[in-house]
């Protein structure tokens, strides 16, 4: 079933029993190797499963629960198809009431990704779920929106420094004062390499991608705000994603509001909800602002340079041969 987190919508089994985990891979269409989330309401729920690594238990004090994941040893009891194989299992405690009332009532740890259809935008209200999984599941909790609107953190304790392997509502900053020194895992702002190994395996897959494809356009703001109106050109399937602040100057251009551009978590909470839209709006071409990725804007800029497949083009060079930029943008982008 899928149920309400204060991060995104999961769709949920009780994680120690492999074929009912099993057909959470078949609704989603999601490839074998990418291990699932243990979700549980209470510590005790981990006896048996886990070992609970030192340098977690201040992380657990200060932010469980909430939208923080903790990889941990695991013991033989947690099924196989739960970790892709993994010696560790991925562990999280979420904060909304309708997930830790559900928890509690299965009495079992769950095991829980998005509930989207694999390569999807992650839902982040009931009616998304729907959307991709009608007929494919028995039943949805609608709890609203989603507060966060952005997947959990990942955060990998057990191999060396403490390194973040998906940035989401917990951010580096927040860990950094309890941890000290955390680490971002490369490919969080960039591709992953040919021959690099994933070190989350979800970082393989292409993920969060629209139909249309999505250019990033960065420089100063100004630049940008004149790039933007140059790019946006009468084609009707072109539109841009600027911030509430630059809504009025490009209200010419199909604009979609990402949300203040002083406040990340604005943006993380309806990103997923602008990317589902451009599908439905058939946009072929869309042009985005980026944030910074201090605090949340981390955890943005990685699900929205995705969504971009990393394509990204300098305000300055539009407005110094518009033309020119534009097209070799379009060539790129169609190969
Ligand atoms: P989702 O369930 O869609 O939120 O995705 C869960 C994410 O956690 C994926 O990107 C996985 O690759 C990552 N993950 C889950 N378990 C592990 C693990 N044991 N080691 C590394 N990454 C993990
Ligand atoms: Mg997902």
């Amino acid at each position: 079933m899928a149920f309400p987190t204060e991060t995104v919508y999961g769709l949920g089994a009780n994680a120690l029993d492999a074929a009912a985990v099993a057909e959470i891979f078949s609704a989603k269409g999601r490839p074998a190797d990418n291990p699932l989330i243990m979700h549980i309401a209470d510590r005790a729920q981990l006896e048996g499963l886990v070992t609970v690594p030192d340098r977690a238990e201040m992380l657990l004090a200060r932010f469980w629960p909430g939208p923080l994941t903790l990889l941990m040893p695991r013991t033989e009891k947690v099924p196989d198809i739960v970790t892709a194989g993994l010696e560790t299992v991925a562990v999280r405690m979420p904060s909304h009431p309708v997930a830790l009332a559900l928890l509690r009532a299965c009495g079992v740890p769950v095991a829980a990704p998005s509930a989207n259809r694999s390569g999807k935008p992650s839902p982040t209200t009931a009616e998304h779920v729907l959307r991709d999984m009608d007929g494919r599941i028995p039943l949805i909790l609608d709890g609203g929106a989603c507060s966060v609107g952005v997947e959990s953190t990942v955060l990998d304790l057990c191999h060396g420094k403490p390194c973040i392997l998906r940035p989401g509502g917990v951010t580096r900053e927040m860990l950094t004062e309890v941890l000290g020194e955390v680490e971002v895992a490369g490919s969080v702002l960039r591709p992953l390499g040919k021959n690099e190994v994933a070190r989350s395996p979800g970082m393989r897959y292409r993920h969060y991608a629209p139909e249309g494809s999505i250019t990033l356009v960065t420089g100063a703001e100004g630049d940008v705000i004149r790039a933007l109106r140059l790019l946006a050109s009468d084609d009707r399937s072109t539109c841009i994603l600027c911030f509430s602040e630059h809504m009025e100057a490009l209200r010419d251009c199909r604009p979609h509001d990402l949300g203040s551009m002083h406040r990340p978590e604005e943006t993380a909470a309806r990103l997923f909800a602008i990317l589902r839209r451009l599908d439905d709006e058939g946009m072929t071409r869309i042009y985005s602002e980026a944030l910074d990725t201090g605090g949340v804007g981390l955890a943005v800029m990685n699900r929205l340079g995705r969504a971009a497949a990393f394509r990204s083009i300098a305000a300055s060079d539009v407005l110094s041969d518009p033309i020119c930029e534009s097209q070799s943008d379009r060539r790129s982008s169609h190969a």
